[in-house]
């Protein structure tokens, strides 16, 4: 069977080798006659499989003890509004880092449970050289809050910006939805990472929580249980059922980081990966990637062609070569190439071939 080479935001790609060993328990996992959708979230069985994938997750992160990890459901939206009613009283304030579309949407839906201030904000007006503009600040938050990776901006931090004030002992929470598993984490700089699943992790709904014990329980407010982390931690993320078949595929694609050798080699793939496509649209004046160097994701990659009137041949074209998804975000157009730790370096040639062949036939 042919399957394409699958450059979609998310849901996105998995690794071949999970899909094929999902498929092969799909009836009957192990000897329990049964499949992992069937099972009861308490059997022994499940419970096998939700903690052989928390265990080989905090491997991988190297999560520190003091850390619970959750499955929540919900997606990555679910935490916009979790994070502030986990974290702070509604007479609090809490702080965003905006670097683009979802830093505003984390943003815009935290207002409704807590009072927020945008203490930093990307400048992109000279498109050489972005800039950080800082608004000044009174009171000690909350928490502090920035998205580490800008899925539709196709902008990456691999830090919170220099000269930014943060408070001393303030948590830094980071939405790491669309580059989570593909770098280390630092846990001195971060008490709370979040992801949605289908970026990284498995499929879409399920929602992976990482937070530091000791922030839990402040916030002196009612909060749905299923929202609830000190609740979630106290009973293994099983406030409620689960999304137990997502969360084995999770772990199926943890196993399957660890096969591959961990974090540091998905870092070296994805700086692979990125780097050959970025160098492919700089040195080729039909391609453009707005974003100044030291903000490019190595994730999703953004580009335009210097005709827009050919997007549609471009898009039709790819796809009958196995080239899939590679339409921009519905709210900026152009293109978007997604290389999450699924997509092979041969995808991406594949990709940069086709590119240049495109380009001088149609440029
Ligand atoms: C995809 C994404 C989300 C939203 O995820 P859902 O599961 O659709 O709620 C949030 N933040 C970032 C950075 C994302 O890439």
């Amino acid at each position: 069977m042919n399957r394409a080479y699958n450059f979609c935001a998310g849901p996105a790609m998995l690794p071949r080798e999970v899909m094929e060993r999902a498929q092969a328990e799909f009836l009957c996992y192990g000897s329990s006659q049964a499949s992992v959708m069937e099972l009861s979230h308490r059997s022994d069985t499940f419970m096998g499989i939700a903690q052989g994938a928390e265990a080989n997750l905090r491997q991988l992160l190297k999560v520190p003890d003091d850390y619970a990890v959750l499955f929540c459901h919900g997606g990555g939206r679910s935490q916009f509004s979790a994070v502030p009613l986990n974290l702070a009283p509604s007479v609090a304030k809490a702080h965003f880092v905006n670097t683009g579309s979802w830093s505003r949407a984390a943003m815009s839906e935290a207002g409704k449970f807590v009072s927020t201030h945008q203490i930093a904000e990307l400048d992109t007006r000279d498109p050489s050289r972005w800039a950080w503009q800082f608004a000044s600040v009174e009171e000690a938050p909350a928490y502090l809050h920035y998205c580490s990776n800008e899925t539709i901006d196709g902008v990456q931090l691999s830090a919170l910006p220099t000269g930014m004030a943060v408070s001393e002992g303030c948590p830094v929470v980071a939405d790491m939805s669309s580059d989570i598993l593909s770098q280390p984490i630092d846990w001195d700089t971060h008490q709370l990472v979040y992801a949605g699943a289908q970026k990284n992790i498995g499929p879409a709904g399920l929602a992976i929580v990482i937070v530091k014990r000791d922030l839990l329980g402040r916030h002196g407010r009612p909060i749905p249980a299923i929202m609830d982390y000190r609740a979630m931690d106290a009973q293994g993320s099983m406030v409620n059922t689960p999304p137990t078949y997502a969360w084995y595929l999770a772990g199926l694609v943890f196993e399957w980081v660890v096969c591959q050798g961990g974090v540091d080699e998905m870092a070296r793939r994805a700086n692979q990966r990125s780097e050959y496509l970025y160098q492919a649209i700089d040195n080729n004046d039909f391609y453009y990637n707005p974003v100044p160097k030291p903000f490019r994701s190595k994730m999703n990659i953004p580009f335009t062609l210097a005709q827009p009137s050919l997007d549609a041949a471009f898009l039709q074209e790819a796809e009958a070569q196995g080239l899939m998804a590679l339409a921009g975000h519905r709210s900026v157009g152009g293109m978007r190439a997604s290389l999450y730790n699924a997509m092979p370096m041969s995808g991406v040639e594949t990709l940069v071939d086709f590119m240049g062949e495109f380009a001088r036939r149609r440029g």
